[in-house]
């Protein structure tokens, strides 16, 4: 997937004119929230219950590289291979190399953020390999070559009428149809085809379970489930943060998980597996292959502030609740992950001078930190990524702040630093920024601040320091 994060600004403005987007938001974000709400309810107690998931978090956290061999270890003994791949392109690599080994023309692929994260389609497709996404939504965008729109519900903005034309060109649909339960039925033929001399299926993982090792997928197509039960090797990629401590806080993550991601109690399947098929068992995988992703979250992880971002679980709740991606949709952002949580994720995977309006498109309200069932606080989060765009930090970011911008900041902190310096500039400057910034001239030059100066004014100056009216005052002038 091409990453778009730089556009940001420029697809948010089109975004915000699109008819079609603009009466989708009014209705999918608050529609889910409500769902959402209704279904929390149903908890004896939903703030007992949010505290415990977010705790669960805080300790998968706090535990990540011992939970990480407690897995390898249990998964391997139940016939698993863990394969650890430092970057993308390994794990990539390894994926094609091993299909290419089996034969393999085609592999179908439940949804996962991570892949896409990956690029895998790209790559799978440059080596020839055909990749066909299994999950609706995943497979309308992947054949209209967009992002997701939304993190439930990938093409849900997608009208009728152009998914019968991809349709009957892609889908081998015979004749042309609005009806979204027939689209719905040609698209599960054109994949039940797929499904039927399968040799390689892809999927995600939402949870790892590291006391059992077994690996947990929850969907609510039966997409996932058919994508490891039909092939004989199944290729299983996660994150290392997908990682749990135990069954019983598997447990109680997914009800989290579901409750804010579709607003239902339980999603409609849930599968595990623990290891490949054994002897007596009638389905599942002969070979099973765990690719644990690291790509940059080693790295990630040795800030303590922005491992936090580590918690994440891809409910999409915070999508739903936050009034930019309410405004603008998923596309603006640019990759997989939209709203806050990849306002959170992307400028630590992707780098802050990749991703500085991402973080920046935030009016810091908190909707999105009270919903969390991760316990994120997302704007401590940006706070946190602006405290390092203004400190120049390097740090995968090849240089934040413009030169310009950050020299003239030096300026006005060495002039700050001595009252007598910083009363001789006051004086020489204030009269120049006073004409100036009014025509433009000033705003010009400083436009790389963010913008700061193209939709706000400098306060008039005082014609007195604030040293000389207490003076005044002190001597009872
Ligand atoms: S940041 Fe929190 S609310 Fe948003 S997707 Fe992740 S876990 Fe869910």
């Amino acid at each position: 997937m091409e990453v778009k994060t730089e556009q940001f600004v420029d697809v948010a403005k089109k975004e915000m004119q699109n008819t079609r987007t603009r009466q989708f938001l009014r209705l999918l974000p608050s529609g889910i929230s409500r769902m959402r709400d209704r279904a929390m309810q149903s908890f004896p107690d939903p703030d007992a219950a949010n505290e415990y998931s977010r705790a669960i978090r805080a300790e998968v956290i706090a535990r990540l590289p011992e939970l990480l061999e407690e897995f390898e270890k249990n998964a391997t003994a139940n016939g698993a291979k863990i394969v650890w791949a430092k970057t993308a392109a390994e794990a990539n690599a390894f994926i094609v190399n091993l299909a290419r080994e089996r034969g393999v023309t085609y592999v179908t692929k439940g949804k996962s953020m991570i892949t896409e994260e990956m690029g895998l389609n790209d790559a799978l497709g440059e080596n020839g390999i055909e990749p066909f996404e299994s999950d609706l939504g995943e497979f309308i965008a992947q054949q209209l070559h967009r992002p997701p729109f939304h993190i439930v519900g990938p093409a849900i903005n997608v009208p009728v009428e152009e998914i019968n034309e991809l349709f009957l060109a892609k889908a081998n649909m015979k004749e042309p149809t609005t009806d979204p339960v027939k689209l719905g039925y040609a698209a599960r033929l054109y994949l039940r085809d797929k499904f039927h001399h399968l040799a390689m299926g892809i999927t995600g993982v939402n949870m790892a379970i590291a006391e059992t090792g077994t690996i947990l997928n929850v969907e609510n197509e039966g997409n996932i489930r058919m994508s490891k039960s039909s092939p004989k090797i199944q290729v299983s990629v996660m994150s290392l943060e997908k990682v749990v401590p135990t069954m019983a806080d598997a447990m109680h993550l997914i009800r989290l998980l579901c409750r804010n991601c579709t607003g239902q109690k339980l999603a409609a399947y849930i599968s595990m597996d623990s290891g490949p098929k054994k002897q007596d068992e009638v389905d599942g995988p002969e070979e099973l292959y765990i690719i644990i992703l690291d790509n940059g979250r080693t790295e990630i992880y040795q800030d303590v502030q922005a491992r936090e971002a580590l918690r994440c679980i891809r409910c999409g709740a915070c999508l739903n609740t936050c009034p930019i991606y309410s405004k603008i949709g998923g596309y603006p952002y640019g990759w997989a992950y939209s709203g806050p949580m990849g306002q959170v994720l992307t400028p630590l995977l992707l780098g802050l001078n990749k991703t500085h309006d991402l973080f920046h498109a935030c009016t810091l309200c908190s909707a999105c930190k009270s919903i969390c069932p991760a316990g994120i606080d997302h704007p401590k989060m940006f706070l946190h990524y602006r405290m390092l765009e203004a400190r120049g930090n390097k740090r995968k970011t090849g240089g934040l702040i413009p030169d310009k911008a950050a020299k003239l900041f030096d300026l006005w902190g060495w002039g700050a630093a001595k009252a007598w310096r910083w009363k001789i500039a006051v004086k020489t400057v204030r009269p120049f920024i006073n004409r100036y910034a009014k025509d433009g001239v000033i705003q010009k030059a400083i436009a790389p601040l963010d913008g700061w100066f193209r939709t706000r004014d400098l306060p008039a100056m005082s014609k007195k320091t604030f040293h000389e009216r207490w003076a005044k005052i002190k001597n009872g002038e």
